[in-house]
């Protein structure tokens, strides 16, 4: 008996012991879990606001709204910080843009120009740096998703990318960040499959032009139509060519068009190809200047219409590619719609309901 005791004494020990192990490692895997979940990173430079445009509706006071908003929320401070600050990015620009290009907007800003190729993009001498840093930023927000350091993350960009092509500037874009950022996920990081979205109101020819040949680059567009708008591309039927005919998805809405018919047009066409297609990587070209209050487009839209398809967004990503996903700024002109509609898309990306 005393045996016996001593025997159910030693095992009901090493149980105890053998299930506090376990509870701790439980614990552990939800700690992990909790923070991957939860962590979505901030991509931002000061130097972003030395992109000095002038009488320009893309102006450093976009971003200045965005974070004045994101602090005003009590956002800021809860989002990973990411600054691109050791990160080369001149190889990976030449991923997408020709050397010839590079050095002659690095020349245009050195010698003082206004703008390079049109009024439209606008320059001033810090501009060339501004533009690596945007590209910096952009791919270190990329390592650091792949590093499972942050769940998914947005980047608050100047100069935007999405009009800018292989050799030249356009529509206040100077280097292609969403085109780099693909290009850098499939060679740097070897991910496979890549789905751009971009619901800027404009048509991201640049990055449609990058990738149209490319059947594992997934690009859609939801734009005004380029019967009415700037820049007069992303016609329905331009699909892609060669191999990546089928891979290129042009959306465009009437003038005018609101959250129905946006959201609508987003789900019955776009949404059913996305999971299809099946992505490893999420990228966002997020525009904002769609909305009813912007001034250069026509197109009736509110923030309903950009939060939801933020979360629609959000649970392709969840269901594809362990929601690994990152948003690229472009446009957006009223500062105060961008403001709200930004600080609301990050507000979902870290898994907070919006009121
Ligand atoms: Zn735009």
């Amino acid at each position: 008996m005393i045996e016996k005791d001593v025997n159910d004494d030693v095992t009901h020990h090493h149980l105890t012991h053998f299930y506090g192990m376990v509870i701790m490692h439980r614990i552990t895997i939800l700690i992990v879990r909790f923070s991957i979940t939860l962590a979505t990173l901030l991509g931002y430079h000061n130097l972003f606001l030395q992109h000095r445009t002038g009488r320009h509706p893309e102006r450093p006071a976009r971003l200045t709204a965005i974070i004045e908003t994101l602090k005003h929320e009590n956002l800021w401070s809860h989002l990973k910080s990411v600054t691109g600050d050791d990160i080369d990015p001149d190889p990976w620009i030449l991923t997408n843009h020709s050397q010839e290009y590079v050095n002659r907007l690095q020349q245009a800003c050195q010698n003082q120009l206004p703008f390079i190729d049109s009024p439209d993009s606008a320059i001033c001498p810090d501009s060339y740096r501004v533009a690596q840093k945007a590209v910096a930023v952009t791919l270190d927000a990329c390592d650091i998703i792949i590093g499972q350091q942050a769940q998914n993350g947005f980047c608050a960009l100047r100069p935007p990318g999405h009009h800018a092509e292989y050799d030249r500037s356009l529509g206040f874009c100077l280097f292609n960040n969403v085109a780099i950022a693909g290009r850098y996920l499939q060679q740097k990081h070897n991910i496979k499959k890549i789905l751009i979205f971009d619901s800027d109101v404009h048509h991201g020819n640049g990055t449609q032009h990058s990738f149209e040949r490319d059947n594992t680059v997934f690009y859609c567009s939801l734009h005004q139509h380029p019967a009415t708008l700037y820049p007069g591309t992303g016609w329905p039927q331009e699909v892609g060519e060669g191999p990546g005919r089928g891979f290129t998805l042009n959306l465009p809405l009437e003038p005018g068009a609101g959250d129905d018919e946006c959201l609508e047009m987003f789900r019955v066409n776009f949404l059913p190809v996305a999971r299809e297609f099946n992505p490893d990587f999420v990228l966002i070209s997020a525009g904002f200047d769609g909305h009813r209050k912007d001034p250069l487009s026509q197109l009736n839209m509110s923030d309903i219409a950009y939060d939801e398809m933020t979360k629609d967004m959000i649970t392709l990503a969840q269901n594809c590619c362990q929601g690994r996903l990152l948003t690229l700024l472009e446009g957006g002109y009223h500062l105060g719609v961008l403001g709200h509609c930004v600080s609301n898309h990050i507000k979902l990306l870290m898994n907070y309901t919006i009121a």
